[in-house]
């Protein structure tokens, strides 16, 4: 057997290709302008780093099975649409996304959109007060809780959780604006099911449908500078840097979980986080 082989075979297991093709998608409606016009603009995506893909795997693998449990466990409710593509027309472009499901409770005929979100103790804190500050081996029962799920929660720095809140709006007007921009159809609300991917910790958070414009006009600016935009390089790099001791820069998470790192900011690899050198940034393409 050849060693070496055998795990460059296996670690392909990680790589997780891009769900879909370029373009603007609600799904990643939480991004900026410049990752949006990167998108637009057909730029090649680059591998992530092992980190973002070892990531994006097991947020996956957790998000389906969590789905799977819904639509197969639950005897009150009934799951419906599970997958289903959705589409808003927003400046004449069509834009997709495809949400988790509907959940129909049965003995009460409400009909609420799910979104299942995975994620890290840290956006999970930042959102569920009960636990907020927690480190996560001091959270020893399994407790399922509930809170309000609006911009209130989403705390400065927290780089995901407002991305959820735009991609909650952006289902929700899909689903409930009228025609052409949605499908007008009858929901009674929408939650959001946090899955704490270290501790196991399920949260829902219930979201306030009366936020859904103020969102979108959010959402939209982003999408507009990037449509407006000639090129990525005249947006302004999504997230700043931080500096580390020896004067490199490292790039924020969400750069490093990013497809379009390599044509975006110059970088290299040490120890397998992506250090940008001081004076790239500058001189970027304009
Ligand atoms: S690498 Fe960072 S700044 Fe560049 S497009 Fe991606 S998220 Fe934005």
């Amino acid at each position: 057997m050849n060693a070496n082989e055998l795990l460059r075979d296996l670690m392909a297991a990680w790589d997780v290709p891009p769900k879909e093709g370029g373009g603007l998608r609600m799904s990643s409606a939480g991004n900026r302008a410049r990752r949006h016009a990167f998108d637009l603009g057909g730029y090649p995506q680059g591998q992530t780093t092992q980190r973002a893909q070892v990531t994006f795997a097991t947020g996956d693998l957790l998000h389906d099975y969590l789905r799977d449990h819904l639509h197969e466990r639950l005897e009150w409710a009934e799951v419906t649409d599970r997958e289903r593509e959705v589409v808003s027309t927003v400046h004449d472009i069509d834009i997709a996304g495809h949400i988790d499901a509907i959940l129909r409770d049965k003995r009460t005929g409400e009909r609420l959109l799910v979104d299942i979100k995975t994620m890290s103790h840290f956006t999970y804190v930042s959102l569920d007060p009960e636990v907020a500050g927690q480190p996560w081996y001091k959270q020893r029962n399994n407790k399922a809780r509930n809170f309000a799920f609006d911009a209130s929660r989403v705390l400065p720095g927290e780089p995901f959780a407002r991305g959820y809140l735009y991609q909650l709006a952006s289902y929700w007007a899909a689903l409930t604006d009228d025609p052409p921009h949605g499908d007008g159809e009858e929901l009674d609300g929408a939650f959001i099911l946090c899955v704490n991917k270290n501790t196991g910790h399920l949260a829902i958070g219930t979201f306030d449908t009366a936020t859904v414009p103020a969102l979108l006009a959010e959402r939209d600016w982003q999408w507009d500078a990037a449509i407006n935009a000639e090129s990525p390089y005249e947006l302004p790099i999504c997230r700043e840097p931080t500096e580390n001791k020896d004067g490199t820069l490292s790039p924020d998470i969400r750069c490093q979980y990013c497809p379009y790192i390599d044509v975006c900011l110059a970088t290299e690899s040490v120890a397998g986080i992506p250090k940008i050198y001081k004076g790239v940034l500058d001189s970027r393409p304009k």
